[in-house]
């Protein structure tokens, strides 16, 4: 049998305390099949992480199959958890070395700005793993679909040239679609017109932040802690004029694109 009686529990991080639980009384005997549920961040997690031993209660008592849980060193702990719990995880992310408090902690010293938030983070469904892509599709449409973009082509956050890329293809749809649209005799190649002006600077941007990933990114990220500078940046640095080319790419692309006011469009 499980019997939690008046349990909370307090996460701390820097002056802020967060109650995750309080006051839980709960009893749940022996062949008994329960569920929890309840709104996002209501303790649900941290409900579990007790009564699994993951985590211990900072306040209140926990009986399980008649023995003490609350008080107990992390050794006896484990000893007790792997003799008497079985968990199922939703993915093995939910398996952390670190505590929330903890993970919490860690920023905040990490990031002293955000010290003042780290508490809005109460439990690990609240974060999520970034995942970064550079990607594209071979066709941007279909009939009745047009992707521009990130769905057309995924950008690494390298360079911040993905949102400047993003604009850039809804400038060249809205020119190239406008007229077509407002005459209603929009056809596929009207599509494709967008993907064919529109791929290649998006694919060149690409293979340049691929290109300063893989040749100085990653370089300066690895294990080496005084790496020696990578070759475009000593180019960079040797030539100043040269520095203008990234600028340039970055700010403005390989194909600016402006918006083009249709005489016919401006007249109706
Ligand atoms: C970590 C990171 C940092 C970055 N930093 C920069 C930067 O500093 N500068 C820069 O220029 N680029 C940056 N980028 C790249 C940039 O974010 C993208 O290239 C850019 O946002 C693409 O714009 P978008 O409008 O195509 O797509 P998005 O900005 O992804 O917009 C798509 C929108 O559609 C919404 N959506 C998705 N599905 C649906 C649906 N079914 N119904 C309704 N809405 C939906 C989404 O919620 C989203 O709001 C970064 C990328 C990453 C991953």
């Amino acid at each position: 049998m499980l019997s939690l009686r008046n349990v909370s529990r307090i996460y701390r991080a820097a002056e802020v305390k967060t109650a995750a639980l309080k006051d839980i009384s709960l009893t749940i005997s022996a062949g008994e099949f329960i569920a929890i549920t309840g709104p996002s961040d209501c303790g649900k997690s941290t409900l579990l992480n007790i009564l699994g031993m993951l985590d211990v209660p900072s306040t209140g008592e926990y009986q399980f199959f008649g023995e003490r849980v609350h008080g107990r060193s992390e050794d006896d702990l484990a000893l007790l958890r792997r003799q008497g719990v079985a968990y199922i995880f939703q993915n093995f992310n939910l398996l952390p070395g670190l505590t929330v408090a903890a993970f919490r902690e860690d920023l905040a010293q990490l990031a002293p700005f955000v010290r003042d938030r780290v508490s809005e983070l109460k439990s690990w469904d609240q974060m999520k793993l970034l995942t970064v892509r550079v990607d594209h599709l071979r066709r941007w449409y279909r009939a009745g679909l047009l992707c521009i973009g990130d769905a057309a082509h995924a950008m690494s956050p390298l360079g911040g040239v993905g949102i400047n890329l993003a604009v850039q293809d809804a400038v060249a749809a809205a020119n190239i679609l406008t007229v077509p649209l407002r005459e209603g005799r929009l056809a596929l190649h009207d599509l494709a017109a967008v993907q064919r002006r529109r791929e290649l600077p998006a694919r060149l941007i690409q293979r340049m932040q691929i290109f300063f990933q893989n040749r100085v990114i990653r370089r300066a990220l690895g294990v080496d802690q005084n790496p020696p500078l990578a070759l475009p940046l000593r180019l960079l640095r040797a030539w100043p004029l040269l520095r203008r080319l990234p600028a340039r790419l970055i700010g403005i692309g390989f194909r600016p694109e402006h918006i083009r006011v249709s005489t016919r469009l401006s007249r109706s």
